[in-house]
């Protein structure tokens, strides 16, 4: 079981970076790449010269695994990019941060994606008053997320949003505490994206 508990730490020392996927622990002195930042197993203190190939598919992993996102939708987004005007990277990655579960996640109403994929699909977000539960809604511009009305009295969600009460809401995104809402200013740019992602290595992966 601990193993288990473990196995989302193992995908960050994996790719040698943190990919806050377990909520307040990663950003506690818990956190596993703070305390071993080398790849789990037996070799993990050696890591290997990686080949092109091997850095471009890292790159994607690392980047499906910090959206939570599987191989079919992620490469449904890069289609989505690619027929964008614009940098078909930094597309790729405006895309991921509209998902409504990434909006939930930001606004600090989940502590990490995972749980904050978990309550829209149990119906506790609505966008422009409308009750919305699949994870993968894009969201546009304009549009208002919010906790839905019967459902405001969650204590994680009110716990969380006190938890995450430091955390930095991007600029893109402008929270109501009062209304347990937040409001879509604009779609994020690449300077709004606050992880190390070379993005440009995924493009030149899928484009082979
Ligand atoms: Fe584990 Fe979170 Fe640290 Fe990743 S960032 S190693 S998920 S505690």
């Amino acid at each position: 079981m601990s193993r288990y508990k473990d196995a989302q730490c193992r995908v960050c020392r994996r790719e040698g970076c943190k990919l806050f996927l377990k909520g307040e622990r990663c950003y506690s002195d818990k956190c596993s790449v703070s305390r071993r930042n080398y790849a789990p197993g037996e070799h993990g203190q050696k890591r290997a010269k990686l080949s092109e190939y091997g850095t471009q598919l890292r790159e994607k992993q690392k980047t499906k695994a910090y959206y939570g996102v599987g191989e079919k939708q992620f490469r449904k987004y890069f289609e989505m990019a690619s027929n964008k005007k614009g940098v078909t990277g930094e597309n790729l990655l405006q895309i991921l941060e509209s998902r409504l579960d990434n909006v939930v996640y930001r606004l600090g109403f989940g502590t990490s994606r995972a749980e904050a994929r978990q309550f829209v699909t149990h119906a506790q977000f609505e966008v422009n008053g409308k009750k919305v539960n699949i994870a993968s809604y894009l969201v546009k511009p304009g549009d208002v997320v919010s906790v839905r009305e019967n459902r405001k009295d969650n204590s994680t969600i009110k716990a969380n949003i006190e938890a995450n009460a430091t955390r930095p809401i991007p600029a893109w995104l402008e929270k109501d505490n009062e209304k347990l809402s937040g409001k879509v200013l604009r779609l994020a740019s690449r300077e709004d994206i606050d992880i190390a992602l070379e993005e440009h290595l995924i493009v030149e992966l899928y484009s082979k």
